[in-house]
């Protein structure tokens, strides 16, 4: 159907005796409107997107290649989760970072477990009380943790800088809760880790089986870390979620959304 405002000029031809329409405007057809609107929004588009590009700290920009430098922000998670899959940027990440590590070939060592683009970490910014065997993007991520958030807590809530965290360990070939059937664990595949608790420059171990949900700093310190925790990683695990987790955080980067 033809819309009145698209109505050819001839279908307004005077009549004989009709005066000109001299005072009428020109009225500017739909589709040129809309040329110039997507004209408009195009660039106030490209606009936006290059201001925030140039302006927005890199921790929130999507489009920054990430550091473990860079405090944690909005599209920390996403930049972790982009690496899997693509081993050499992950491993430039640890590169750049200094994270010292000797790449392991790929294994399969049964069905449902397997080590594939992992790495076992030899020095990152403390030491750790096992042997750490994971995932590129874990052990970036885990680098981010005790660079951006654990580290930083630690100072800031209990007055002295971890020197050591203690660990239950990674890579484990076995079912969640070491079941013999159901599911199986992101330990099978390298790709969760858990932490017990924190040795501190003072001589203090800061562990979750002893101070979790008690009303002292060392408690209000774990609490914080968790919640932080939820920031990188898909998944994270502690005594509020279950007595399995009682004594230790579990943090994976299997995908899903849990903070417990
Ligand atoms: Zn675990």
């Amino acid at each position: 159907m033809t819309d009145m405002a698209d109505q050819s000029p001839f279908q307004h031809a005077r009549t004989p005796g009709q005066k000109p329409e001299t005072t009428r405007k020109r009225r500017i057809p739909r589709r040129v409107k809309l040329i110039a609107y997507l004209v408009t929004a195009s660039v106030t588009g490209a606009a936006t997107i290059w201001a925030f590009d140039h302006y927005a700290p890199p921790q929130h920009n999507p489009m920054r290649p990430l550091s473990i430098t860079h405090p944690v922000g909005a599209a920390t998670y996403f930049k972790i989760m982009d690496l899997q899959g693509n081993e050499t940027a992950c491993f430039a990440v640890l590169d750049e970072a200094g994270i010292q590590y000797t790449r392991l070939e790929d294994s399969d060592p049964g069905e449902n477990c397997g080590l594939y683009g992992a790495a076992t970490l030899n020095r990152s910014m403390v030491p750790y009380s096992a042997t750490l065997q994971m995932t590129c993007p874990l052990t970036t991520a885990l680098a981010i943790w005790e660079r951006q958030i654990a580290g930083p807590l630690s100072i800031e809530m209990l007055g002295s800088p971890v020197t050591r965290i203690e660990t239950y360990g990674s890579f484990s070939c076995r079912r969640m809760y070491g079941r013999t059937s159901g599911r199986w664990s992101e330990h099978a595949s390298a790709n969760a880790v858990d932490i017990m608790g924190f040795r501190l420059a003072d001589g203090r171990l800061i562990t979750l089986e002893k101070h979790w949900g008690t009303p002292t700093p060392e408690g209000e310190f774990l609490a914080e870390v968790r919640d932080q925790s939820c920031r990188i990683f898909s998944i994270v695990l502690g005594p509020d979620y279950n007595a399995a987790h009682k004594d230790h955080f579990h943090f994976d980067l299997g995908g899903g959304d849990v903070c417990s």
